[in-house]
């Protein structure tokens, strides 16, 4: 936890139009929507690993995070993958079932890239992906062990998103098409084109968070140690005189407004906001209820050390997400991303790491 006097340097993430031979693996991006750029080149999550709780879809790759851990030399490229299950119904308040997030970093000397940064003549040069490696679901990018048993030569990773790819485009392609895999391709339609199953692509572009007021240095704990104290002193007590207790509830309720309000204080100066890195920082919570206690952020399951708040990802990202439909969509107050402190060396695995959800109270969203 972050000490009261440390000065909070908030690094702000925005998303930006891009040039997708820019968002490539050997480029190290930051990004959000389209197809996972992946770091390691194996050993990437398996379709199990990327499945959600609720519903039993792979989930679709939401926003990936390049973030170096400069203390470690097995973490000198570090990226951060956010997955989302594109069911709705499966977005239920303050629960994480379905969203998962993985961490991938290599040593500056690895297998896959130059130890030299990528030069900017050479954004536009192909480099290496990671389906030299193992085969890719066409459809969203993961991992892709299921094959098109008549071609053999398109991979998928699941059996939805070879259904998707047949109706739009594969039936015509695919080279002994016969009517009976039509049949059976036609069971669980659900209309949903691949194009409308990635989210927009984006780059992520930082800049540190410029954010000058005076309530700056305030926690949360001192600004609602303000607020008890107040409730307790005599011109709260003269001002609840004669109040009705319907009134004073929602005077107890004022609490929750506080960190909604300091929320909406806080951010309203960079609205366009979609991350926030503070890496070993506090989350700006959008509400008071759901945020967890150091309990309930488990520890890393790789070595055992505690996790660390890294990164949020804030409500404005779904304004670029295209989730927005009259019934229910894809839905979050903020989505908290907690980490392994020690960058422990996982090789060139996929290790998942722990995100929590918190949710507007439903009479602020
Ligand atoms: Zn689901
Ligand atoms: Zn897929
Ligand atoms: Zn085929
Ligand atoms: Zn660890």
């Amino acid at each position: 936890m972050a000490s009261k006097m440390k000065v909070e340097h908030v690094e702000l993430g925005f998303v930006e139009e891009a040039d997708e031979n820019d968002l490539t693996s050997h480029n190290f991006p930051s990004k959000v929507g389209g197809k996972p750029a992946w770091l390691s080149l194996s050993n990437l999550p398996s379709p199990d690993q990327v499945t959600c709780l609720i519903c039993g879809d792979v989930m679709i790759f939401l926003m990936q995070v390049y973030a170096p851990d400069e203390e470690k030399d097995v973490a000198f490229h570090r990226i951060l993958y956010l997955f989302i299950c594109r069911n709705p119904s499966c977005c239920v308040p303050n629960s994480n079932n379905n969203i998962v997030v993985y961490r991938s970093q290599l040593g500056r000397y690895n297998n896959f890239y130059s130890s030299e940064p990528p030069e900017k003549s050479s954004r536009t040069v192909k480099g290496p992906t990671a389906e030299k490696y193992q085969p890719l679901c066409c459809v969203c990018g993961s991992s892709g062990p299921k094959r098109c048993s008549k071609c053999q030569r398109r991979s998928y990773c699941s059996k939805k998103h070879q259904v998707m790819d047949w109706k739009n485009g594969h039936k015509a392609t695919c080279s002994k098409p016969s009517n009976k895999i039509i049949d059976y391709f036609f069971i669980n339609d659900d209309g949903i084109k691949p194009s409308e199953l990635l989210f927009p692509e984006f780059e992520l572009v930082t800049e540190p968070e410029n954010y000058k007021d005076s309530e700056k240095e305030k926690s949360e704990t001192e600004k609602m140690e303000e607020l008890n104290e107040f409730m307790k002193s005599e011109k709260a007590e003269s001002l609840l005189q004669g109040v009705s207790s319907e009134d004073i509830e929602k005077m107890a309720n004022k609490e929750e407004d506080e960190v909604f309000l300091y929320f909406r204080k806080r951010t309203q100066h960079e609205p366009e906001q979609v991350l926030r890195y503070n890496k070993g920082g506090c989350p700006l919570w959008v509400s008071k209820e759901n945020s967890p206690s150091d309990t309930d952020i488990p520890k890393c399951e790789e070595c055992g050390s505690d996790r660390q708040f890294e990164f949020q990802v804030m409500p404005q990202l779904l304004n670029f997400l295209k989730v927005d439909s009259l019934e229910k969509s894809i839905d979050w107050g903020t989505l908290c991303v907690y980490t392994c402190k020690d960058s422990c060396d996982i090789g060139s695995r996929y290790s998942k790491e722990f995100v929590w959800k918190q949710d507007f109270s439903p009479n602020k969203s």
